[in-house]
């Protein structure tokens, strides 16, 4: 075991499995690192792989701890680990207990999108009027509800309650769920049914939470379930990293667990191993300006390292030019890879300059967390077919692909059949076979539509069977797919790039299905986490090879980059023109501070004098938090400094001065 690659306060981390542990630290301070060398020790002390969950928050950074955990440890001897999401975990609970929960075999999930659509169609037909803007405001409040573990009877008579009450009805009759119950129906079964908990107990012997501080009252409430009265458990996490506020997520459950398990650890890690000692002076200085929970200082024995350099650009094409160009210009010069890049930014809609700078000056690059190969309409429509194959029941999957390609299923029949199952209380599916919907539709309309049910009952059942791959091209070539898409797509090359997504989609479907356990329903349980899947990081798996990464900062956590650009220093983008509104400026301070503590070695920061808002040229403000940032540490490119900054780093200047000349002095 590699204990020596561990300092003291890491070792002690790794060594306490009597008592639950929580160390909490700066960024890479090595946190990540305890979780996967105390897996390694566990599993060296006699802990089988299969007793041990390591869990976090994004696709992305379990992927990353997966990697890190095959590195100290050889494959057989990790066999049966669980390194996921906490929603992959929730969703393993939910489908293999799906029985006691009440639903059927082959959940389906909704995500944001589909939840929406589903208060839509109960708001339609509720008593109550609710006003359709206001619906995402109540989908946010149901959200909100679920990860405070508040169920609808609590949620008092505000009319987001009253739609709570009906959705969540609705989804068990869809046999659905969304991506908050992930988390929130486990926890409901394992407070309801002991002996369903105890199992799990008996499963999960040892969980490690990475990013902590993200947890949300929900996923606090699984992690003391599953460890029970024992806590036999290690969490790790940065207050200053939270960044999920907006999910739930409280750092006051770093607080919590003090409160709830008196016998916890808690280690403070302060050497650093990531950065230089300037990237790390500014990150420090930065979320000082915060009010903090626990104080930390942290050190690194790095040198002090390069200054940080602030470009100003004239507006975003510049500096999407211009960032492609120094990149590029800076690897020629110091040798190394393309992916020691990254290009950080706030918002999703700024990496669409970023990727046609690098595109322009043929940088490879992949892009985390934009525009989701999910989302194409293509994918869409085949991922609904394949719902409907496991859940015939999923009426937003059965909307969506009812007429497509068309059958003569027109949108007046969908919303008759809509209210008569909604009457009725049946899926769309179920009601295409009922009597009474004579009254209302004609029976060759009836005789499409249960032609429809009857070709997918038997795709199913033929995918069932064997060759479910095989099957489902097949079905894709009797309803016409491919011909659909060329005739909708404005040009051939649109099309070729549409069905090689489709392709791309089955290949995924084909290594999901050879992934899938033996025992299990293997068609089912490949779409159940391919929905999954989708809903979690909606990217493609392009990361490996010699890329730059270009990436949000909420998708960076975790990661880090030899060279980083943090672009969009601007008032209004970062901090975000909500927060400024609100008034709730220190979450966007956090994140800021995520972004510069990525970097090992140079940090580049960025902003544009003017950027296209509402198709307007506006003149941009510099962030605040680039004034915040220490200014003797600061070199400002293609402007002088602003002139506030400009002025404090001359007086910080000269006060390093007159300290040094009092130090010779004696
Ligand atoms: P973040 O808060 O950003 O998630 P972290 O605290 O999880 O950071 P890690 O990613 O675990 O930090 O570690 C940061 C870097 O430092 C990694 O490259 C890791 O391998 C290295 N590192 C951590 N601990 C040590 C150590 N004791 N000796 C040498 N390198 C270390
Ligand atoms: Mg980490």
């Amino acid at each position: 075991m590699k204990l020596a690659e561990l300092n003291p306060q890491q070792r002690a981390a790794v060594k306490a499995v009597d008592t639950p542990v929580l160390v909490i630290a700066g960024a890479g301070s090595g946190k990540t690192r305890v979780i996967t060398h105390k897996i390694a020790y566990l599993i060296d002390q006699g802990l089988a792989a299969r007793h041990i969950a390591a869990l976090t928050f994004t696709n992305k950074a379990a992927r990353e701890m997966k990697q890190r955990v095959g590195q100290l440890i050889d494959g057989n001897r990790a066999k049966g680990l669980t390194v996921s999401t906490f929603h992959s975990l929730g969703l393993d609970i939910l489908r293999r207990e799906h029985k006691a929960l009440g639903f059927k075999p082959g959940l389906s999930i909704l995500d944001g999108h589909d939840r929406l659509n589903l208060l839509k169609e109960i708001a339609a037909h509720h008593e109550q009027h609710f006003h359709p803007d206001d619906l995402p405001g109540h989908a946010q409040k149901i959200s909100g509800w679920k990860n405070d573990l508040i169920l609808p009877e609590q949620a008092g008579d505000d009319p987001a309650a009253l739609l709570y009450r009906d959705y969540q009805r609705c989804l068990k009759a869809y046999n659905a769920v969304d991506f908050d119950d992930l988390i929130l129906l486990p926890v409901l079964l394992f407070q309801n049914r002991p002996e369903v908990l105890e199992k799990w107990q008996a499963r999960l012997r040892y969980l490690l939470v990475d990013e902590y501080q993200d947890t949300n009252r929900t996923q606090y409430r699984l992690l003391c379930l599953l460890t029970g009265k024992l806590g036999r458990f290690t969490v790790v996490g940065d207050d200053d990293q939270s960044i999920y506020a907006w999910r739930g997520a409280q750092p006051e459950n770093l607080v919590q667990l003090h409160r709830d398990f008196p016998r916890l650890k808690i280690i403070k890690l302060e050497q650093n191993y990531r950065s230089t000692g300037r990237i790390l002076k500014a990150a420090n200085r930065l979320i000082a300006n915060n009010p903090h929970v626990f104080e930390k200082k942290l050190w690194s024995q790095y040198g002090f390292g390069d200054p940080i350099r602030v470009l100003a650009h004239e507006d975003e094409f510049a500096e999407a030019r211009q960032t492609a160009a120094d990149l590029l210009h800076h690897k020629f010069r110091n040798g190394g890879r393309f992916s020691d890049y990254a290009i950080l930014y706030r918002s999703n809609h700024q990496a669409r300059l970023f990727e046609r700078a690098l595109r322009e000056q043929r940088i490879p690059y992949f892009l985390s967390g934009g525009q989701s190969f999910f989302n194409h309409a293509e994918v869409k429509d085949v991922v609904a077919y394949l719902r409907l194959l496991v859940n015939p029941d999923d009426d937003i999957a059965f909307l969506r692909v009812a007429n497509t390609p068309k059958r003569e299923i027109g949108p007046a029949t969908l919303e008759k059949l809509g209210s008569y199952a909604q009457k009725r209380h049946v899926s769309l599916f179920a009601a295409c076979y009922e009597m009474g919907l004579t009254q209302i539709l004609g029976d060759k309309t009836i005789d499409r539509l249960q032609h429809f049910c009857d070709f997918l009952g038997d795709v199913a059942d033929r995918a069932k069977r064997g060759d479910t791959l095989a099957v489902i091209e097949e079905m894709l070539e009797t309803i016409g797919y491919r011909d659909h898409l060329r005739d909708a797509a404005a040009n051939p090359k649109q099309f070729e790039r549409r069905w090689e997504n489709v392709r791309d989609l089955l290949d995924w479907l084909a290594r999901l299905l050879e992934e899938a356990e033996d025992g299990d329903d293997p068609l089912n349980a490949a779409i159940t986490k391919l929905m999954l899947l989708d809903i979690l990081d909606r990217t493609r798996d392009e990361e490996a090879g010699d890329r730059v990464a270009l990436m949000t900062l909420h998708a960076a956590k975790g990661l880090e980059f030899p060279h980083v650009y943090l672009v969009g220093m601007e008032e209004g983008l970062l901090p975000h023109q909500t927060s400024i509104d609100l008034d709730d400026i220190e979450e966007e301070r956090r994140l800021c501070y995520v972004g510069i503590t990525r970097a090992q070695k140079t940090l580049t920061l960025s902003y544009c004098r003017k950027r296209r808002r509402y198709g307007e040229m506006v003149d941009c403000n510099p962030s605040r938090f680039l004034e915040e940032l220490p200014q003797e540490d600061l070199e400002w490119v293609g402007k002088s400094a602003l002139p506030e900054a400009e002025k404090k780093a001359r007086g910080q200047a000269a006060l390093q001065q007159l300290k040094t000349i009092l130090q010779e002095a004696g």
